[in-house]
């Protein structure tokens, strides 16, 4: 029988418990298994074919960064430009395949990363310094994300219009936009990465997914996964490189529509680039964009306060704060400022930062750029506020690492309080009352994510209709969205709010095509 006939309705893929020594043992083999391919070269996708170019760059462990993690082709313009031509190709017939076989190739995959669970863990520590945890809730997350995505793609397959009207069948068939660009971040980069990509693949488009230069062993080693689930060639191509090569993809007049998740910045610039429509081109190009956050943690006075320390320590230092999610305002009513500052250091001071293969809490940060942001930021921390612990380079193999830091009496329109450092520093804001506290919150470009703490029936009422996020958490952390449970997506200038995991997202992938016939 096929996959998709057997199909049970989805359930998240359960955590992995580390402290099961069966686990422990299986990742610590699986960290030894994927150090004996290290340094492999890597070559491009484009219509079915390895691609080696004239140029390769070097993947390296944050950690240590003396160890190459993969060699990949770089791809030149022209290489963008013949995946463009591969996926364009590739969708003529993708495009025409029954639901049924485009769900398949997904449920397939699922079922490869499933058994492969610790291998692509282990690959995510080494390539991009995750601990275990961390690990494991992006591989769940891209299970997640096939899983889920494959019984939405059926159901939309059987959406109707909501009226017959007399006299005629009306119809409504969500039918692809064609071929299009992925454009993924390093931070999620199996999840974020696949999620993108298959959304896109099981609607019936045809893509051309380019990866972060951080991180694109993991994308090659999950397009191999896809190749061994039966992908047909050009229905994923791969380029690997930077800014150039995705530039090629938004400028390009065939690409249909553009998915990226990144930062602010650059997402503005693709935003901007594809609201042109050059001679020639027949389409209003689609983006689906989802960018940073400057998230915080309302902790209201009758918050209970060591709920919201564990809260907030979670959420801004889970992966060093490198999630667009993470929290980097606590936002603390005077009353209860000093009891949560006291116990906030003691926790943040006990948390251990070194290799992410022995799986300590913390790792380093992605590269010496990031290193050298974050270590500018509490400089300026340094002027802004008062430093309450942290703020120091710990020197271990040459790896990217800085101690988790919290700023307290930071105002609230302080570049700390108001620019994404998209790493471990904390700013503590002080505010008069609760009233204050949401004005803080909402006073941001971004708009992604927020929690509040609070016994208050009637200010959880309020952060519901007033706190203005996509993802809005009460009395509970601010990070780890579960697809299906928290789609997924920001307001203001987080993006366009795809809500990645939720009923809406395939929709952004496909255009409604009504259709009526007289009877
Ligand atoms: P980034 O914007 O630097 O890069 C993202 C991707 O865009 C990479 O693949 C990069 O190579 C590519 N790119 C860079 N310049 C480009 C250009 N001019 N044209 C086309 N492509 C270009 O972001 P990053 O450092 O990889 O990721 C961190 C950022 O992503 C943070 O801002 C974080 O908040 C955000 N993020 C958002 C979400 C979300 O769901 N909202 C999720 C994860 C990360």
């Amino acid at each position: 029988m096929s996959a998709v006939g057997s199909l049970s309705p989805f359930v998240n893929e359960p955590f992995l418990d580390f402290t099961v020594p069966a686990n422990a043992e299986a990742m610590r083999a699986a960290i030894a298994a994927v150090r004996g391919q290290l340094g492999v070269s890597y070559e491009l996708l484009i219509g079915g074919k390895a691609v080696a170019t004239g140029k390769t760059f070097a993947s390296t462990n944050p950690a240590k960064p003396a160890e190459v993690i993969g060699v990949h082709a770089e791809a030149s313009e022209a290489d963008a430009l013949a995946a463009i031509e591969a996926a364009e190709t590739a969708f003529a017939t993708w495009g025409k395949t029954s639901v049924a076989e485009r769900v398949e190739l997904l449920l397939k995959t699922s079922k490869l990363l499933q058994e492969r669970h610790f291998e692509f863990c282990a690959w995510l520590t080494v390539e991009v310094g995750k601990n275990w945890a961390e690990a494991d809730a992006d591989v769940g997350e891209c299970i997640d994300f096939l899983e889920f995505y494959a019984r939405e793609a059926l159901k939309l397959d059987g959406a109707t219009t909501p009226i017959q009207y007399p006299g005629e069948k009306n119809m409504l068939r969500y039918v692809p936009l064609g071929l299009g660009a992925v454009i993924p971040p390093w931070n999620f980069p199996l999840a974020i990465m696949a999620g993108m990509t298959m959304a896109a693949v099981v609607t019936g488009n045809t893509v051309v997914l380019k990866p972060s230069p951080d991180a694109p062993t993991i994308a090659a080693q999950f397009v191999k996964l896809l190749q061994e689930a039966g992908l047909p060639a050009g229905v994923v191509n791969l380029v690997q490189g930077g800014p150039a090569v995705g530039n090629a993809l938004v400028e390009s007049t065939k690409v249909r529509f553009i998915a990226f998740t990144g930062s602010m910045k650059v997402g503005l610039e693709i935003h901007e680039k594809a609201a042109k429509t050059p001679k020639g081109q027949r389409f209003l190009k689609r983006t689906i964009l989802e960018l940073g956050g400057k998230d915080s943690i309302v902790v209201d006075a009758d918050a209970n306060v060591d709920d919201a320390v564990a809260g907030v320590v979670a959420s801004a230092f889970g992966f060093n704060g490198q999630k667009c999610s993470a929290c980097s305002r606590a936002i603390v009513e005077d009353s209860i400022y000093e009891e949560f500052t006291e116990k906030l250091k003691v926790k943040v001071e006990a948390l251990k930062s070194g290799d992410p293969a022995e799986n300590f809490a913390l790792g380093p940060l992605v590269n010496g750029v990031a290193k050298k942001r974050v270590l500018s930021y509490i400089e300026t921390g340094k002027g802004e506020g008062k430093l309450l612990t942290g703020g120091a380079v710990i020197e271990q193999d040459g790896g990217f690492f800085v101690e988790p830091t919290v700023f307290t009496e930071i105002p609230a329109t302080a570049r700390l309080a108001q620019e994404e450092i998209f790493g471990p520093v904390l700013a503590v804001i002080r505010a008069k009352d609760f009233e204050d506290a949401l004005a803080i919150a909402n006073d941001t470009e971004y708009g992604l994510t927020g929690a509040i703490y609070t016994s208050s029936a009637e200010k959880l009422e309020r952060a519901r209709r007033e706190f203005h996020v996509g993802n809005l958490y009460l009395n509970r952390k601010c990070t780890g969205a579960m697809v299906g449970a928290h789609p997924f997506g920001g307001f203001n200038l987080s993006g366009t709010d795809s809500k990645a995991g939720g009923p809406d997202y395939l929709l952004l992938f496909t255009q409604a095509k009504s259709i009526a016939e007289r009877l």
